[in-house]
């Protein structure tokens, strides 16, 4: 037979090389050895580490592990080229991005070959889609930069940036942190991950040549301790890191109480759902991309597989034929379908994991098929028979893996889709859209498809829910996640709290003492768990009233009452504003009363504090049915449904002073995106909350939405802080406690909100919309492809 004839005849594929010519030869331009770029210079090489090709396990070059005096030195640099960087008319900015896009696009292919040998991800996948995308995302913060004045009129950017990425998107991670960041007018010093530099240190190259300011750009290279001196920089403003869960945490426990912003992309565990009625030849399709692309080493894997029982055989049957025809190999040859590993140690922990699971019970299907002998390479793998707690399950693989499991009903895929402490996106295949547009919402997720996977786009914010962390990139969230607003500079300390009156003699002057309020739980008055009481003084030190000594099983219960409230979530915005109407107009209603209580704790006049606290109320009254979501329209034939979600249950410990407005001012957005609330009222006035109770039982709140819990707010913020029942905390108070509730949050990584001993003025009217109601929701992104 000849040739062609064979060819026919096995369909097999030819070698289809990607040279690395032009690579080698930039690599031998800087001797196979670099130093860091700071301030717009290349800094001469220190102590190395070498950056290998893991397709064959060939260096590549040396690369300096940078020290506390790089950072230092990044740090002066960025500093330095701030004040005029920031100083510079949006449109200017901009035309520096779109500078460095059309760069990006010019040298595409020797980006993608140096990524490709550097990563050892197929060349198709670098060529086609890290480093187009990374152009659009230059190209889309090219139009951000012009348009901030006008979009975020009040805001300013954070000064210095501390980037921080990893491996398996190196280039694209750098981009996604880097254009918002430098559109917004930041600077930067961004350290990629140890196993991938090279990308990063040509675009210092890219910045260089097409003229960006010196100290706007700063790439220091190194390893995890080059990251910490990075985050514990006292010069950095904020931080923006992508990596895993683990280290997010810890870099959450450092950053507490410093009041560098911090946003965190980290691992996942994402659901891909089949149901029975999914076009299942597009779905295996769809599967070989979420958790084969890039070898499994992608964030968002679509890595656990929950298909419809009634489909169950003829799905996995199907795929295990795909399996067969999936190439592994040479990530430079273009016919390859899954290239090398990052590292060996990557492919050591994956098989580690891999023996972890099969003790426990899981079966491993790998289709036969040749794996080069040498480099890091694996092949494709299925894991069948697993229950949730099977470690394949529930931990982070990264790597080529999936996952099997089955379902029989739409309920039974959610509950099994967020049994997981991962929160970054999900996939759902069907051809029912209404079914899959009620899933959606659902799924706890960040990110959702349907129908389709790793749809991504710079238009489009991505990131996490729950332990996937938070903060977004792309599109306007992400562009806000490297703004602030300009007012927060001028904040004064709050004034210390009033020292506590003495005592009076003889308490029984005030003619109160029968007056002992309870906690309020579950749509309840219970007795405090501890059976102490504390009493409320006014100005002179009379006792007027006593409220409960709230501990950690008060605590637990409130928490569990706001979680079984939860379906106030999903409750209409119309409703939950109606709601609101009628708290402001049954607080109204007693108006006199709440202003007398006010004067007796503070011996201030409350009559103002009392309708400041209604229009409040009335105000995000108003925005339940109003602060939402937006329409993307992203280069393919999809639309992008940025939906606004609440983040679940809130802890919200109220401020010292202003013993209603301060507590009305924090729950009333939490209320009015869906958030139910565990609410610790001032710890020296809380007579005003506890006589809310009746207020709140006569207007209509379901019960559980709202639960308080009297006693001292240090105490209690870090009971709350540490539940992991609570999703996002806000705490008003002393710098002290503020850095102990941030650092109690990793435990789920809950997003917090703190005054930091600052004087938050609530009742300003800037209080009175985005900047608290961005603080009580979270975008989720859901993907619907469209055309018949
Ligand atoms: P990693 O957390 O080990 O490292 C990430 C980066 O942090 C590296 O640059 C590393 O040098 C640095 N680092 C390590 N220890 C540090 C410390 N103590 N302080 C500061 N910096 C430190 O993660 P990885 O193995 O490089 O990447 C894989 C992880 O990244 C996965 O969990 C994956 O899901 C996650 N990821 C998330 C996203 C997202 O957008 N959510 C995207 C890509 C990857």
């Amino acid at each position: 037979m000849n040739k062609i004839a064979q060819i026919f005849q096995t369909l097999d594929y030819g070698p289809a090389p990607e040279g690395p010519d032009q690579a080698n030869a930039w690599l031998d331009s800087h001797g196979r050895k670099f130093g860091h770029f700071i301030d717009g210079k290349w800094t001469k090489p220190g102590k190395t580490f070498a950056s290998d090709n893991p397709a064959n396990g060939d260096k590549l070059a040396d690369i300096t592990e940078g020290t506390a005096e790089d950072v230092n030195a990044a740090v002066k640099a960025a500093r330095a080229a701030f004040k005029p960087w920031s100083a510079l008319s949006g449109y200017e900015r901009g035309k520096y991005l779109y500078a460095i896009a059309r760069a990006i696009q010019k040298h595409s292919r020797l980006f993608a070959v140096l990524e490709t040998m550097d990563n050892g991800k197929p060349i198709r996948e670098s060529r086609d889609v890290d480093i187009p995308l990374v152009a659009r995302h230059f190209y889309h913060h090219t139009g951000w930069a012009q348009h901030l004045s006008r979009e975020f009129p009040d805001a300013v950017p954070y000064g210095v940036c501390g980037q921080i990425i990893p491996w398996n998107f190196p280039l694209l991670m750098l981009a996604w942190k880097i254009a918002p960041a430098l559109a917004a007018g930041n600077t930067v010093i961004l350290k990629p991950a140890e196993f991938t530099s090279l990308t990063a240190l040509l675009f210092a190259e890219i910045c260089e040549r097409i003229g960006l300011p010196k100290g706007v750009v700063n790439i220091v290279t190194g390893q995890g301790e080059t990251g910490q001196a990075i985050v514990s920089h006292e010069g950095i403003d904020k931080i923006a890191f992508t990596g895993s869960t683990e280290v997010g945490k810890a870099i959450r426990a450092a950053t507490a109480g410093t009041g560098k912003g911090l946003s965190l992309e980290l691992g996942g565990k994402s659901p891909y759902i089949v149901f029975e009625d999914a076009d299942i030849d597009s779905a295996i399709e769809g599967l070989v991309d979420a958790i084969w692309f890039n070898q499994g080493q992608v964030c968002c894997a679509g890595s656990r597989l929950l298909v419809q029982e009634s489909i169950e055989t003829r799905f996995i049957a199907k795929l295990k034929t795909r399996m067969a025809s999936l190439r592994v190999g040479d990530p430079l040859d273009k016919s390859i379908d899954i290239g090398a590993l990052v590292a060996p140690v990557q492919v050591e922990r994956i098989r580690d994991l891999m023996k972890r699971g099969v003790a426990e019970g899981a079966v491993v299907y790998e289709a036969d098929g040749p794996v080069p002998a040498k480099g890091c390479f694996l092949k494709p793998a299925l894991v069948t028979n697993v229950s949730p707690a099977n470690t394949l399950v529930a931990e982070e693989i990264f790597g080529p893996v999936l996952v099997a499991m089955s379902f029989r009903t739409p309920e039974e895929a959610v509950a099994l889709a967020n049994n997981t402490k991962y929160g970054l996106a999900a996939t759902i295949w069907s051809e029912n859209i209404n079914l899959a547009l009620d899933i959606a919402p659902k799924i706890k997720a960040g990110v959702v498809w349907i129908n389709g996977t790793n749809n991504f786009d710079a238009a489009v914010g991505f990131g996490g829910y729950k332990e996937s962390g938070f903060g977004r990139e792309g599109g306007r969230e992400g562009m806000s996640a490297y703004l602030k607003p300009a007012w927060e500079k001028e904040l004064k300390a709050a004034p210390a709290a009033k020292p506590a009156p003495a005592k009076a003699e003889n308490p029984l002057d005030s003619g109160h003492l029968d007056q002992t309020a309870k906690m309020y739980i579950g749509g309840k008055q219970s007795r405090p768990d501890s059976a102490y009481n504390r009493a409320v003084l006014d100005p002179k030190g009379q006792t007027i009233g006593e409220v409960g000594e709230g501990n950690r099983k008060d605590i637990r219960n409130a928490v569990e009452a706001a979680r079984a409230a939860l379906s106030w979530s999903t409750t209409a915005a119309h409703t939950r504003a109606q709601v609101l109407y009628f708290l402001a107009e049954n607080l109204d209603y007693r108006r006199d009363e709440f202003a007398a209580r006010i004067k007796a704790q503070t011996g201030e006049d409350g009559a103002n504090e009392v309708a400041l606290s209604v229009e409040r109320l009335f105000a995000f009254a108003g925005w339940a049915d109003k602060y939402d979501g937006a329409v993307h329209n992203p280069p393919l034939r999809a639309v992008a449904a940025a939906m606004v979600e609440p983040l679940g249950v809130m802890g919200i410990v109220a401020p010292p002073s202003r013993p209603l407005l301060g507590s009305i001012a924090l729950i009333a957005p939490a209320l009015a995106m869906g958030n139910t609330v565990v609410l610790v009222p001032s710890a020296q006035s809380p007579l005003s909350i506890t006589d809310l109770y009746q207020v709140i039982e006569t207007s209509d709140v379901p019960n559980g939405v709202i639960n308080i819990v009297t006693g001292d707010s240090v105490t209690l913020a870090r009971t709350l802080a540490e539940h992991d029942g609570v999703d996002a905390m806000w705490f008003a108070g002393s710098a002290e406690a503020s850095a102990i509730v941030e650092k109690a949050s990793i435990t789920n990584l809950k997003q917090t909100w703190t005054s930091r001993g600052l004087y938050y003025d609530l009742a300003d009217r800037r209080f009175e919309g985005d900047y608290f109601l961005s603080k009580a929701t979270q975008v989720k992104n859901v993907w619907i492809p469209y055309g018949a």
